[in-house]
């Protein structure tokens, strides 16, 4: 299964944040969406880095709760890792684990199309390994009457 699939079927809508607003704002995202991570845009909509969950409990781990008033920017990651959509489930499994971090914002053409989490990941390698038990057991059916 590739990138594409995975986003025909789940959706391309990503959920975004500028550099310039505060964690405690990224923070009431991504507890409102029930999500563990932002895509971070800058003014020409390209991505310009991302913020985990990881990031914000980093800084309030190591700061307090004053951490929160601090801006995206200061926090977020910039040397992000993306996929294409022509990349398979295997792919991205490996990108995830070398890298191991579990979101990969999607992009063609430096634009951003989708995003996917090693939630998705992981619904993707359970169904196929499904699949494959069900082609095994139809297979031995068949063989052996
Ligand atoms: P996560 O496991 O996705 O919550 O993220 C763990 C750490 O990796 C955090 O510091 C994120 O900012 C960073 N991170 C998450 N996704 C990516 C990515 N695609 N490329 C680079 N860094 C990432």
């Amino acid at each position: 299964m590739t990138v594409k699939q995975i986003l025909e079927q789940k959706g391309r809508e990503v959920e975004t944040i500028g550099p310039d607003a505060s964690l405690s704002d990224a923070a009431a995202i991504l507890s409102q969406k029930r999500i563990g991570a932002l895509v971070v845009l800058g003014d020409n909509r390209r991505v310009a880095g991302i913020l985990s969950e990881r990031d914000i409990v980093r800084v309030v781990g190591r700061d307090g709760g004053p951490a929160l008033s601090q801006r995206v920017a200061q926090v977020m990651t910039t040397k992000v890792v993306t996929a294409r959509e022509d990349m398979t489930v295997d792919q991205l499994m490996d990108l995830m684990t070398r890298g191991r971090f579990r979101h990969l914002p999607v992009c063609e053409d430096e634009r951003l199309v989708g995003v996917i989490s090693i939630g998705d990941v992981v619904k993707r390698r359970i169904e196929d390994v499904e699949r494959e038990a069900d082609d095994m057991r139809a297979y031995i059916h068949t063989v052996a009457g």
